[in-house]
């Protein structure tokens, strides 16, 4: 098995060398015998190569089971035109190996449960999987544009728009993922209000029935699902959504948990293809060389990549327990609520821990 590393800009270099020290210790310890390449993206490459992604790495991403990326941007490049700019190096990867599902797990570890905003009995537990359409919807829907109307005001508008297909390969997705963890899928939308919620719908229902019988399905409008998330999140698995919902609810579901630095996310192709996994945090360039970033978000993106690519969930499992064992000793990186008896360390010292837990 191949795994591309791509560290990218800012603290991404930083959670990504911590990452390595625990595929080193799963590789000496546990058999896992993956073959690690390292490659350039975002302003790293551009100061490299010009580019915030060449050919060549995204030919060798191709060539890789997973690809695990760090972070890209920074202010040094803030004032690039668009496509020039070290994240059009993401959206291009992204294109170029034709992921279309965004993967946003919201664990809750036990040591943090305090640190949410929601009480712990209503957090405690929590174990959901967001899985949102990525490529499609009305972030990308044509037509869309800003006009000047006759009165010389202004009309902006965008088209949210769905086919059968691009609702049946996400929705594919999703039924497959709920099979590994408590086979229930909620399929949410604005069925209500919008046709493009009624075909997300029927194609759904269509779908399960005809080749998921064995996964629960259930349907809710998108704007109870918020309100569900903060009510009782811990009613839901899988939660299956379109691109503009899923950029919301990932989000809000993400934050129930505490700390953007405990945050991995993956995006994944057709089967087979390689997937990309990444923590949802950027570069934080505010403490980007202090060696005090979280590495856990990347840690736990490389258990995702274990999991669901390459072909080792013991491997995953054994990781997310070391995280959440460290957790229970009392470390924290700064991100995250001190508490009695924590110890506070920096991105190399909870790295460590971790290496450690997986090599005893
Ligand atoms: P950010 O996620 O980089 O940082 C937001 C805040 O969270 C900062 O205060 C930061 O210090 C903190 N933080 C983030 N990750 C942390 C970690 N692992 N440990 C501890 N603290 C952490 O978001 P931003 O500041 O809005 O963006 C900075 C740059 O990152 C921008 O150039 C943006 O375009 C880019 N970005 C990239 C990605 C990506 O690579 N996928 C995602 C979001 C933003």
């Amino acid at each position: 098995m191949k795994l591309l590393l791509l560290p990218g800009d800012g603290i991404g270099p930083e959670v990504l060398a911590e990452t390595r020290r625990v595929i080193n210790v799963l590789n000496a310890h546990h058999g896992l015998g993956l073959d690690v390449e390292t490659g350039d993206i975002g302003g790293a490459s551009i100061e490299r190569h010009g580019t915030s992604l060449t050919a060549s790495v995204l030919d060798l991403a191709r060539a890789s089971h997973a690809v695990l990326m760090g972070a890209v941007g920074g202010p040094q490049w803030a004032d690039m035109a668009f496509e020039l700019r070290p994240e059009q190096g993401l959206l291009n990867l992204r294109k170029g190996l034709g992921l279309f599902a965004n993967l946003r797990p919201a664990y809750c570890f036990d040591a943090l449960a305090d640190a949410s905003t929601l009480k712990r009995g209503v957090i405690e537990g929590l174990d959901i999987l967001i899985v949102r359409e990525l490529i499609g919807g009305v972030y990308f829907g044509e037509p869309r544009g800003i006009e000047i109307l006759p009165d010389g005001t202004r009309r902006g508008f965008n088209t949210q728009s769905y086919t059968t297909a691009e609702i049946e390969r996400v929705a594919r997705t999703a039924f497959d993922l709920a099979r590994q963890r408590d086979s229930r899928v909620c399929s949410v939308e604005k069925a209500n209000v919008m046709e493009s919620g009624v075909v997300w719908r029927e194609t759904v229902t269509a779908l399960q029935a005809s080749e998921y019988p064995d996964v629960a399905l259930s349907h809710m409008y998108a704007d109870n699902c918020a309100m569900q998330l903060v009510r009782n999140p811990r009613q839901f698995d899988v939660i299956l959504t379109d691109n503009l919902f899923g950029d919301i609810l990932s989000d809000e579901a993400g934050m129930l948990t505490g700390s953007l630095g405990m945050l991995p996310s993956a995006a994944l192709g057709e089967t087979g293809a390689p997937g990309l996994y990444e923590p949802i945090h950027g570069s934080a360039p505010d403490i980007a060389g202090k060696g005090v970033a979280n590495p856990c978000a990347a840690i736990l993106s490389l258990a995702m990549a274990l999991r669901y690519q390459l072909g080792r969930p013991d491997l995953a499992a054994l990781t997310e327990t070391a995280v959440s064992e460290v957790l229970n000793a009392g470390y924290r990186t700064a991100d995250l609520l001190g508490g009695e008896g924590s110890c506070v360390v920096g991105t190399q010292g909870m790295g460590r821990a971790i290496a450690e837990r997986l090599s005893a």
